[in-house]
């Protein structure tokens, strides 16, 4: 049993894979060529957002929103602690500063009533400027939006969805990659849509940003390729993955449905037992992993991965711990929820490929303990 199982994907959809993977080695326009702005087509529509731009991981997509929303040194970005350490990491790496907030017990995602209170404690220390929120959709959940974008238009800062983990997920009939004013998403090959080496995109809403995004992703270029009028970066889509990604979108539809199949099994199985993830009737998981809560989580481990089952522990030091964002100044105790959910949570396998005997095996071995 695999956690993600790429090789089953792979050989159901290999001749269209190689063949698109063919036209391109044979067109040889291996830089932004016509299969990434195809994509880009198909990933805005398939979204519903105005513009998607593609990029080259979902480190860089955040980095580009940041910098086309020109934030950077001396601004606050409120975020969540309770993620993969990319989120953060990309912050710093615009030369802005992450400020956490504790996330929700039943979501895991940033908690909106603890949002003013952080932002009104920047304001009266007075040392950043609040410029900007980036919930995290964590496990392909979208995070509250509705109370999220309230506070944050109150303060004029601006959204940026870290949708890396959402792809496909929805939000009152919204598709993750609309619900704010940007948004972030990757192509990891182990998250919902998933290319074959890194990926990610951008989507937004008005054509200016759009214009910015493609400019910064390539050294900050003008009207002409050795025009530069901004700094920018190397942050293109390579075209042999966008030919991947524009296959992979095309079962992508039945894959969210198979993951929302088996998610529902284990809520059903295992609810009376265990911490189950809770979605509110107004959202769509993407499911990127299906994550529990227990008491006793490293014996739970212990014990499933002696049957035979991979599990994965998303995460276990929460981003105020990390030796690495010392500086940032937190303790043991700044975050209590996010604290307490590293300590008892684990995910299990919810790819699409996993068999009907796989669920009941992972399901028994959870009952067993
Ligand atoms: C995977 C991930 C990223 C980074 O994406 P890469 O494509 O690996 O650079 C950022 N944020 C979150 C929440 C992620 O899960």
């Amino acid at each position: 049993m695999q956690f993600v199982d790429l090789k089953t994907q792979y050989q159901k959809i290999k001749k269209d894979i190689q063949s698109r993977v063919e036209t391109v080695l044979e067109h040889g326009q291996f830089i932004l060529g016509p299969e990434v702005n195809e994509l880009e087509r198909l990933l805005a529509e398939y979204c519903g957002a105005k513009h998607a731009i593609a990029c080259s991981s979902g480190t860089d997509a955040i980095i580009l929103a940041l910098l086309a929303k020109s934030i950077g040194s001396g601004d606050a970005v409120l975020t969540s602690p309770f993620t993969f350490f990319a989120t953060a990491e990309a912050v710093l790496r615009v030369g802005a500063t992450p400020v956490f907030v504790d996330i929700a017990r039943q979501s895991w995602n940033l908690d909106p009533d603890k949002l003013e209170s952080t932002i009104k404690k920047i304001e009266k220390e007075g040392k950043l400027k609040p410029k900007a929120v980036m919930p995290v959709n964590l496990f392909g959940l979208p995070a509250e939006y509705e109370k999220i974008n309230a506070v944050a238009a109150k303060y004029h800062l601006t959204v940026i969805e870290d949708a890396a983990q959402s792809f496909g997920a929805e939000y009152k009939g919204r598709r993750s990659g609309t619900l704010s004013d940007m948004a972030a998403t990757s192509f990891f090959p182990a998250k919902p849509l998933g290319g074959y080496g890194d990926g990610g995109a951008v989507f937004c809403k008005s054509d200016a940003d759009a214009e910015i995004l493609k400019s910064l992703r390539m050294h900050g270029c003008g009207a002409h390729r050795y025009d530069h009028i901004r700094v920018g970066m190397n942050g293109r889509l390579d075209t042999l993955q966008a030919a991947i990604l524009i296959e992979k979108l095309k079962i992508f539809p039945q894959e969210m449905q198979a993951r929302t199949g088996i998610a529902a099994l284990y809520n059903d199985a295992l609810a009376k037992k265990v911490r189950v993830p809770i979605v509110p009737f107004h959202m769509k998981s993407a499911w990127a992993q299906y994550s529990i809560e227990c008491d006793h989580r490293d014996k739970l481990v212990d014990h499933l991965r002696e049957a035979k089952i991979p599990v994965m522990i998303y995460y276990p030091m929460p981003l105020h711990l990390q030796p690495a964002l010392k500086s940032l100044g937190y303790k043991l105790g700044d975050f209590p929820v996010a604290e307490a959910s590293a300590k008892h949570i684990l995910s299990l396998p919810v790819h699409p490929y996993l068999k009907q005997t796989e669920i009941e095996a992972i399901i028994k071995a959870v009952l067993d303990f």
